[in-house]
């Protein structure tokens, strides 16, 4: 506890701590990091074996292709699934820029697809009214994105691109262990991909990524593709690239694979609190549909009053975040795809009202408590302010 200018007592609440988690389970991710060192081996070896056969597991499904990054695993993935130079691949505007990056370096255009108002991720309907009005023979994928834990809306979406003959390259970045309709994500599409980035509900210490797929076909490609393009040793059947998960990385995954499902059923309790104790305040929680679990990578709320509040939220020592502040449509990178403003108008009113509050397994009791009291605060004050000015 501090005390902040005006007396009252303030936490600190960072938006993410990394450390808190290392340091519950310091001594078998030191054990695992010393036994890859020991071992001599760090590119390609029995960790990542292991951790790919894992992983695709706990994703009910087959093959595991572990990659440099989520935004390889895209990448990749959209090549192993036939997307050449000059294609066009379907996403939405609101995700991380990395879905779009990837598709960049697929050699293929983005084309965006707008969200669903209360899940916030792809419309099937706008999919399907935009295939209908302008489907060409360069269209050849589409990248649902399980935006911030909650699943896309996937039987449409699987059924729409049967129609189409377009490939599902599920983005699954934010999502490890969400279900829809009791399938897990990345599961479900032509492939799944995922990231590993040190804050994702798996997270190495550093870079890493992977794809899971059933296709045997799909998954000897993305083999080749992530190490040079060798089908064996020194013998190249396709031109290729360099990027592999290295064993320290598996190491430390594997062990934080098995904490993962307990990780997701607290952050699911974190979500339910803030649910609970949000209520009568002027904001918007996140939904989730009967069909699907969501696994609350983010817990974002929506206002209109959105920068005041994370002002308010900031002054009383708790860190905030905006996923994300500017649709890629309207990103200066990207002006030259031709999307107007207004173009995709959920995804822009969205952009300007979303909030990201903290959460994390390591999140306790007593904080969740002090970010909610401290929004019901913030609205009391507002809401009195405007009492008094109107009075005047
Ligand atoms: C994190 C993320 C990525 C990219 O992952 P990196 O491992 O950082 O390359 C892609 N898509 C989404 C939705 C993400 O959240």
């Amino acid at each position: 506890m501090e005390n902040d200018i005006t007396g009252n007592e303030t936490l600190k609440i960072p938006f993410g701590d990394l450390r808190r988690q290392y340091l519950k389970i310091k001594e078998e991710i030191d054990n695992a990091i010393q036994g890859v060192l020991a071992s001599g081996w760090f590119i390609l070896g029995k960790e990542l074996e292991g951790f790919e056969r894992e992983f695709a597991q706990y994703c009910d499904s087959t093959y595991g292709i572990g990659v440099g990054s989520g935004t390889e695993a895209l990448h990749l993935a959209l090549r192993a699934c036939g997307v050449k130079e000059g294609d066009e691949v379907i996403t939405v505007p609101n995700t991380a820029v990395p879905t779009v990056c990837a598709i960049v370096s697929a050699l293929a255009k983005a084309v965006f697809i707008d969200v669903d108002p209360s899940t916030y991720t792809m419309d099937p309907q706008k999919l399907h009214d935009y295939l209908k009005n302008n489907y060409n023979k360069r269209l050849k994928a589409v990248v649902p994105v399980h935006l911030y834990g909650h699943p896309a809306d996937m039987s449409p979406i699987l059924e729409i691109c049967e129609t189409y003959g377009l490939k599902v390259v599920e983005d699954a970045c934010q999502a490890h262990g969400a279900l829809y309709k009791g399938q897990k994500v990345g599961s479900m599409g032509n492939v799944g991909c995922f990231s590993f980035y040190p804050t994702k509900n798996l997270g190495a210490y550093g870079d890493a990524g992977m794809i899971v797929t059933k296709d045997i076909a799909v998954a000897q490609k993305l083999l080749q593709l992530r190490n040079y393009g060798e089908k064996k040793k020194y013998y190249n059947i396709s031109e290729g690239f360099n990027s592999r998960l290295d064993e320290l990385q598996a190491a430390v995954l594997r062990i934080k694979l098995s904490y993962l499902t307990q990780w997701n059923n607290i952050r699911r309790d974190i979500a339910a609190t803030y649910g609970k104790l949000l209520e009568g305040a002027s904001v918007v929680c996140p939904v989730e549909k009967d069909y699907d679990r969501h696994v609350y990578h983010l817990y974002v709320i929506k206002t209109p009053n959105r920068d005041k509040l994370r002002e308010g939220l900031d002054r009383k020592g708790i860190g905030t975040s905006i996923h994300y502040p500017l649709p890629i449509h309207l990103q200066p990178a990207y002006r030259h795809l031709g999307y107007a403003i207004g173009s995709l108008p959920i995804a822009e009113r969205l952009s300007g009202e979303i909030l990201s509050l903290p959460i994390y397994p390591e999140l306790c009791e007593d904080e969740i408590q002090y970010v909610c009291n401290s929004i019901h605060q913030l609205y009391q004050k507002a809401k009195s302010l405007k009492k008094f000015l109107d009075k005047k």
